[in-house]
């Protein structure tokens, strides 16, 4: 028996649950935008075959059609050159019927990401990963949020949990993960502490947190004797187990028993970073009216 386990297993956050309630409000909105003449539509560009990244597109392209956006999926082989690329946005972001461009990520090793990042128009930055995007979260300005932490933050929302002066300690650093979730949490008035790989005695820190996010990308980076009894846990990281199933980096079952809520993997952050890409693009065809 663990000493620290509550009297019950966490509450599960259950992200396919709250995507669906998210997606139906995005197909609602979505055919209000037809009846006026737009559909948002969404550019999708893979470069290379990385298979996981497939998997990634497709996902992403279903559910566009799904709730009825219209989506592009451009794929493109391992050798295009970065000239190639970036004439390919700038095209994609002087196309009207596109409101929003993803480039997956990581591309081949001769491309710079970065590049790509910025030739994307800010008006159409649906990942949230242009530095003007990055910028306008770090000031409080309105700008499309990265889908994955505010995927996060709609979870806690879902709770109903309140922020105000709890301390929040997020595992990474990524700048598409780690740092805006830190934003975020910040904008709500928590606590926050950000750790990574120098960190020393993580442990200490995520024992004193309120809420954890996990993002890391590491099998049981957080355990239950790491964890605040009653604490909110967030698992980002999607890994595999030495049997091949996907899991997070979190010791789910173990903190389950200590937690007061948490969400799966699979069927937690993952969903729900799709459904914010969503939200996002359609947000811009609204805001293209
Ligand atoms: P990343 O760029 O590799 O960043 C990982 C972060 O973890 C880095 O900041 C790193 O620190 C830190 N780290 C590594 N080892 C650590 C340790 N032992 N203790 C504390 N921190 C440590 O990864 P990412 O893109 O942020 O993604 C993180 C995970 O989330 C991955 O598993 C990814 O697949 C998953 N993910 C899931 C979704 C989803 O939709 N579910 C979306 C995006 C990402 P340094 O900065 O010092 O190197």
């Amino acid at each position: 028996m663990n000493p620290l386990a509550t009297a019950h297993p966490a509450a599960i956050i259950d992200g396919v649950a709250l995507s669906a309630q998210l997606r139906e409000d995005v197909t609602r909105r979505t055919l209000a935008l037809k009846a006026r003449g737009v559909t948002p539509g969404l550019a999708v560009l893979l470069v290379g075959d990385n298979p996981a990244s497939q998997v990634y597109v497709r996902n992403k392209v279903k559910a566009c059609a799904d709730s009825g956006l219209h989506s592009v999926l451009e794929r493109h082989d391992a050798d295009m050159t970065e000239a190639a690329l970036l004439a390919r946005i700038d095209a994609l972001n002087k196309d009207s019927s596109i409101h929003g461009i993803l480039v997956q990520l990581p591309v081949p090793a001769h491309i710079d990401a970065n590049k790509v990042i910025e030739a994307i128009s800010p008006a159409k930055d649906v990942d949230g990963f242009h530095i003007s995007s990055a910028g306008a979260l770090m000031v409080g300005q309105p700008g499309f949020l990265p889908c994955t932490p505010y995927g996060c933050m709609k979870m806690l929302e879902s709770i109903g949990y309140d922020l105000r002066g709890k301390h929040a300690v997020v595992i990474g650093r990524s700048n598409i993960v780690g740092k805006p979730m830190a934003m975020l949490l910040l904008q709500k008035n928590a606590t926050v502490t950000i750790c990574h790989s120098a960190t020393k005695d993580l442990k200490a820190l995520t024992l004193q947190a309120d809420v954890i996010v996990a993002a890391v990308g590491k099998r049981n980076v957080l355990t239950a004797d790491m964890v605040k009894p009653g604490a909110v846990v967030i698992d980002v990281g999607m890994n595999r187990n030495p049997e091949g199933k996907l899991c997070g980096d979190v010791d789910y079952e173990g903190v389950r028993q200590v937690a007061s809520h948490i969400t799966p993997v699979p069927g937690g952050v993952g969903p729900m970073t799709i459904t914010m890409l969503l939200v996002n693009t359609l947000e811009s065809a609204e805001r293209s009216l």
